[in-house]
């Protein structure tokens, strides 16, 4: 499992583009001809697959829609898995066309939101007080709190950037006492579905990526292999220095070093 931001590409967030990291197109190509299976998994909630996977290809990163998922396609599993049927999202209409694609029922936070079971924040730039205000009451009254991603910074050509889903989760369970259940990386959720999604079990999972919360903690916690890169946000120094339960397995300057260094030939 490949992490984006900081392992496959780096975006320039002010002009909404990406550059691939270098290497990682040949790493791609090199595990198809090997026949390794693999899948790209981004905290990234803003835009559905099929709309994120064209641009990745556009840069030349053999990604085909069917291989990229989001925090939203693990969402959207375990909302049926729970059996809720109406969720109040907060975020952008990407967030919403995507759910709303994988068969979730979604209002928004000026709707009728009180049968809500569930609250979803994910990419949601524009919140404002009225919304927090209306997450606060639906997970008050009982609604089950979920969240794309609990991580407060993510790589970028400019550095690192804001995780706003974190910074909202923060306000709603200040208020609520309660914490949210995050479907993104480093969540048990998130491996179970990459572990699905490849048909193999979760000790046998390679999870590649550049940050040691998002990635290498749902690693170990998972009993899955941690692969750092270290072009994005976390430099060789930095990955020296993790706790035993952010520690990667192995660190790797980019991916271009993987299947080598993964004695995959
Ligand atoms: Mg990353």
């Amino acid at each position: 499992m490949f992490d984006l931001d900081g392992t496959l590409i780096l975006s320039n967030r002010k002009l909404g583009s990406y550059d691939a990291i270098p290497g990682a197109a040949e790493a791609l190509r090199h595990l198809d001809d090997l026949g390794v299976p693999w899948i790209a998994l981004t905290n990234g909630s803003a835009y559905a697959s099929r709309v994120q996977a064209p641009r990745l290809r556009e840069v030349g990163l053999p990604v085909p829609d069917e291989k990229l998922f989001t925090p939203n396609s693990v969402a959207a599993k375990v909302i049926a898995d729970g059996g809720y049927e109406k969720v109040l999202v907060l975020g952008t209409d990407g967030v919403v066309d995507a759910l709303e694609e994988l068969g979730v029922t979604c209002v928004p936070p000026s709707g009728d939101h009180k049968d809500c079971d569930a609250v979803y924040i994910a990419w949601h730039p524009d919140c404002s007080m009225p919304h927090i205000h209306a997450a606060c009451e639906a997970v008050l009254d009982g609604a089950a709190f979920l969240t794309a991603s609990d991580v407060p910074f993510f790589a970028t050509k400019e550095g690192r950037s804001f995780g706003y889903s974190c910074a909202i989760n923060g306000a709603v369970s200040r208020v609520t006492g309660l914490e949210p259940q995050p479907t993104g990386k480093p969540s048990a959720h998130a491996l179970d579905f990459i572990a699905d999604q490849l048909g193999i079990a979760k000790e046998d999972v390679g999870v590649v990526g550049d940050d040691a919360t998002a990635e290498m903690q749902m690693a170990r916690e998972g009993g899955a292999i941690g692969i750092a890169v270290t072009s994005g946000s976390t430099s060789a120094e930095e990955w020296a220095q993790q706790p035993a339960n952010k520690t990667p397995h192995v660190v790797i300057e980019n991916i271009g070093e993987l299947a080598a260094r993964m004695g995959l030939g």
